[in-house]
């Protein structure tokens, strides 16, 4: 771009700026003015266009020009490609989160749930850094950026069957049609057919000048040099229009979006081979608590299996985050600290389960709120108990419950949408369904309740036992039944909101 166009003097020399930016003619205008330099219109309209750039994409394509190029472009710093990437990438790194940012209003007792999600919604913001990579890096990844087609889908019209091609609607009765020489087929540049002739064309193929309407070939008689077949046939049928599914230039991924395979199809249709992306957000879940025992260890009695690590670690794969296992600490206070010290350094955010309470044991709320960065949140939900969020050395901590099913719970409704927003997410809304009842129950005024649930023969199960301990339940639930808080007497065939599992991410 730069060395075809910065040294000559016309209007707009560099033709492709003006096409790339959309702004080309006004710029232009602009440096048409009796006084104006045009050199300076053109790198005040090019640094504009590159300012709205991710700064790691622009360092990406200025810095790995040819030789020639880069001497042309030196304006653009093509020759100081370690200086731009240290530069794009100090501009990349998100602002921390403030030390405040779990604190709620005085005198709230029991928070509901919208009010606290609405909270952490406000509150949170993406602390990953941004990255370029190639696409089969980039599967699962956070879009950091809007993408835009560089190509349209389908480039050049083509034919979307095996058969063949000619001009315009053919009306009621027989058609005969001279065949052209040749065939068109995929890969094939666009020939040329005369008027009125036909050609053979395989499905892919651009459609060659002279032809914008294709018979199946199934529906044709061949006959050495001609075909025939019986209309009407309207015009452009079995085609398919140029950009008739994506534009150049249009949408096709969206900042905050986390990466699905079929994106990837859309990215690669569209021309692109590389996306900005956020780094992954490095998780780091800690189990506390005397009574734990890693699963394979000997168990004395009084001591149980650590369940939550195991699922709290592989949840948060599901949800596209990089786990850090940061195995268990016992009920001591100075260890716990040492154990939060060491992780402040390794990872972005912190799970803890236990200890989240104001009991004597509750080592998590206490040292968070020794550091002075603590919010209590005692939500309406059921099952949960208070959920300690804070404040460690800049990384916030989520104190989850201890009980497997609470931490479970809190994990999807609360944690889950916030660790999204940190990863560079929009914040997510689960899909819940409206599904009739296959139970009964009577439900007091005040709190939300999540009940262990799942599908069958089209109505909601629910798990035989409420109780917080029952880990056996959400190993036999697919999901959650989310009754709302004011008091309910729900009877089988009333409707309820289910949400699966898959909706939460899991
Ligand atoms: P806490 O929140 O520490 O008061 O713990 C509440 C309950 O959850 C207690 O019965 C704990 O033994 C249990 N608990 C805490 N952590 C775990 C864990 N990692 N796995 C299974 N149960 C746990
Ligand atoms: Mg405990």
């Amino acid at each position: 771009m730069a060395a075809g166009g910065y040294q000559r003097r016309g209007c707009c020399p560099g033709g492709n700026l003006a096409r790339s930016g959309g702004t080309g003619g006004a710029g232009c205008d602009a440096g048409t003015g009796a006084d104006a330099i045009r050199d300076r219109e053109q790198v005040r309209l090019l640094a504009n266009a590159l300012a709205k750039l991710p700064p790691d994409r622009l360092v990406a394509d200025m810095v790995d020009l040819p030789d020639e190029a880069g001497e042309e472009a030196w304006i653009l710093g093509a020759r100081i490609r370690d200086e731009l990437i240290a530069a794009a990438q100090a501009g990349a790194a998100p602002p921390p989160l403030r030390n405040d940012c779990f604190a709620l209003p005085p005198g709230v007792h029991w928070t509901p749930v919208e009010e606290a999600l609405a909270h952490l919604k406000a509150r949170m913001q993406v602390v990953t850094p941004l990255q370029i990579v190639p696409l089969d890096q980039a599967m699962h990844r956070v879009a950091a950026a809007d993408v835009a087609a560089l190509r349209a889908n389908p480039p050049l019209p083509n034919t979307a069957v095996d058969g063949y091609g000619f001009a315009g609607a053919r009306g009621a009765g027989s058609h005969r049609l001279t065949l052209a020489k040749g065939r068109a087929a995929a890969g094939d540049r666009p020939g040329m057919v005369p008027e009125g002739q036909a050609i053979r064309v395989l499905t892919g193929a651009a459609l060659p000048q002279g032809v914008d309407t294709v018979v199946l070939q199934e529906d044709v008689v061949l006959d050495g040099a001609e075909v025939t077949f019986q209309g009407p046939v309207k015009a452009g049928s079995n085609t398919r229009r140029a950009g008739e599914d994506v534009q150049a230039g249009d949408p096709v991924l969206r900042a905050g979006r986390r990466i699905t395979a079929p994106d990837l199809a859309l990215l690669a249709a569209t021309g692109n081979a590389e996306v900005a992306v956020r780094a992954a957000l490095r998780v780091g879940v800690l189990s506390t608590g005397d009574e734990l025992v890693a699963a394979g260890n000997p168990a004395s009695d009084g001591q149980i299996f650590d369940a939550n690590r195991p699922m709290l670690l592989a949840m948060l794969q599901r949800f596209g985050h990089q786990p850090v296992d940061l195995g268990q600490v016992g009920d001591d206070r100075a260890a716990l600290r040492g154990v939060l010290d060491d992780a402040a350094g390794q990872v972005d955010v912190i799970l803890t389960s236990g200890g989240a309470s104001a009991g004597d044991e509750d080592h998590v709320s206490a040292l968070l709120e020794e550091a002075g960065a603590m919010g209590l949140w005692r939500i309406a939900v059921k099952p949960g108990r208070p959920l300690a969020l804070g404040m460690w050395q800049g990384k916030p901590v989520f104190g989850l419950p201890g009980n497997p099913v609470a931490a479970l719970v809190c994990t999807l409704i609360f944690a889950r949408p916030a660790l999204a927003v940190l990863a560079g997410e929009s914040w997510p809304v689960p899909q819940g369904f409206d599904v009739p009842a296959g139970f009964s129950k009577r439900k007091k005024a005040g709190r939300r309740e999540y009940l262990r649930a799942r599908m069958r023969d089209g109505r909601a199960e629910v798990f035989a036992s409420e109780g917080s301990g029952r880990i056996s339940g959400l190993s036999w639930a697919e999901g959650l039944v989310e009754l709302p808080e004011p008091a309910a007497e729900v009877a089988p065939g009333d409707m309820v909101r289910f949400i699966p599992y898959g909706s939460f991410g899991l």
